[in-house]
């Protein structure tokens, strides 16, 4: 069986997300959730017809016969019950106020004297019907549907949750994520570290894309190559966590007893090795409790490309949010390469006067070189194949 693609790995994970519980918070509380639930709008939007400037509103049918001195009858103000206006006076009218009744167009104060209870408009006053006034029902009507489920809240969506008067929503509960480091070799940052030894660097760039994007439930945990601890340790934390991230000891290796151990303790395998690189060792698998398991391989290159490749639209699929196709950029300059595999290749963005937002590829020196990274905004996919990828190949991109 030829191995899965990119996107058929990324389906499989999908395929195989389970829901995250649905709970109520208040709106200050929501910033970055995914709506569980649908809202519709609580009246029309704007719910009057609304003075859009401070000024004098007045009949423009007295405008039209000629009428240029208006007696100004009293004050509307914002928030204030709507007075009548009469027919041939005016009354002071305040941004966000009610148009009184009886005008239907507001002059505002900069083309406007006031004396002695009178305001004198200025002739050149284009004035006509529902100037400066944002009718009733223009934005929205009452009932119209205006945010679905699966909706990521961002500020836009929070000050229309407010309008339609909810003072709480629903939302999927934010995953509790947990990432395993596993690897004999690894040395915290501020340990002694020996000649032979790594510095543990993996976790740190994983929870900083994940926090990104949102996720800030998240612990951390260092094990060692040791089937037994292995064990005992991921069995404790599959019966905890909403998604568990391993890096390290999905491949080949004689220590590496990451895929062997999950299965034991019945992680569900779906998925061993896509056709890619950097990355290919990827393990997916469904945990007891149906949480998604990611074995990440343990090169920091491949591990953070996996991450924001799967472990993202895993996270995404258990939250409900919509799934949404990765934004296409084209490359800044060729890419000379013909790769047996679909390849991720880092990218910078830069602007080109002719294509706009392009992507100069930054290619490492293996999925080991993390320093490479350093400039780059993400990668674009490439699929594999007998061509070079000329500049202006347009690929999907993924930030980092
Ligand atoms: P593995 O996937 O366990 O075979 O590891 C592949 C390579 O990635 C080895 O050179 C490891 O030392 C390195 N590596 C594994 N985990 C980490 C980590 N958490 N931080 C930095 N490098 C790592
Ligand atoms: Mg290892």
């Amino acid at each position: 069986m030829p191995l899965p693609t990119p996107a058929e790995a990324e389906a499989l994970i999908r395929r195989h997300a389970q829901m995250l519980p649905v709970e109520s918070r208040p709106l200050a509380a929501l910033v970055g959730g995914v709506l569980a639930q649908s809202v519709r709008a609580e009246r029309d939007q704007p719910p009057f017809d609304r003075v859009t400037m401070d000024g004098i509103a007045v009949a423009s049918e007295a405008w039209r016969s000629g009428q240029r001195r208006f007696r100004i009858a009293g004050t509307q103000a914002a928030g204030a019950r709507p007075q009548g206006c009469p027919p041939d006076g005016c009354l002071e009218v305040m941004t966000g106020a009610v148009l009184p009744p009886g005008s239907d167009c507001v002059i505002p104060v900069e083309r406007i004297t006031v004396a002695d209870g009178w305001a004198e408009v200025d002739a050149e006053f284009p004035a006509e019907p529902f100037l400066n006034v944002h009718t009733r029902g223009l934005d929205c009507r009452e009932g119209d549907m205006l945010l679905a489920r699966g909706t990521r809240l961002g500020p836009p969506e929070l000050a229309v949750l407010a309008s339609a008067g909810l003072p709480r929503a629903n939302v999927r509960a934010e995953p509790r994520i947990l990432i395993v480091a596993t690897g004999d070799e690894l040395v915290e940052p501020g340990e002694p570290i020996e000649a032979w030894q790594v510095r543990h660097s993996n976790s740190y760039a994983l929870r900083g894309a994940l926090a990104l994007r949102g996720y800030h439930r998240v612990a951390e945990e260092h094990l060692p190559d040791d089937p037994g601890v292995l064990r005992e340790r991921l069995a404790q934390h599959l019966a905890t966590y909403d998604a568990l991230v391993l890096s390290g000891g999905v491949s080949m290796g004689r220590f590496d007893h990451v895929p062997s151990t999950l299965r034991d303790l019945g992680v569900k395998e779906v998925l061993h090795r896509v056709a890619q690189r950097p990355g290919k060792p990827l393990w997916f698998g469904v945990g007891p409790l149906g949480q998604p398991v990611f074995g990440l391989p343990g090169n920091p290159v491949s591990a953070l490309v996996c991450l924001v490749r799967y472990v993202v639209p895993g996270l995404q699929a258990i939250t409900g949010l919509a799934p949404r196709p990765a934004e296409p950029v084209a490359l800044g300059a060729p890419f000379r390469a013909k790769p047996a595999l679909w390849y991720f290749l880092p990218v910078q963005l830069d602007s080109s006067p002719n294509l706009g937002t392009v992507a100069l590829p930054k290619p490492t020196r293996g999925s080991g070189d993390f320093i490479s990274l350093l400039g780059t905004d993400g990668f674009v996919e490439l699929p594999p194949g007998p061509a070079d990828f000329a500049a202006g190949y347009v690929a999907p991109f993924y930030r980092w």
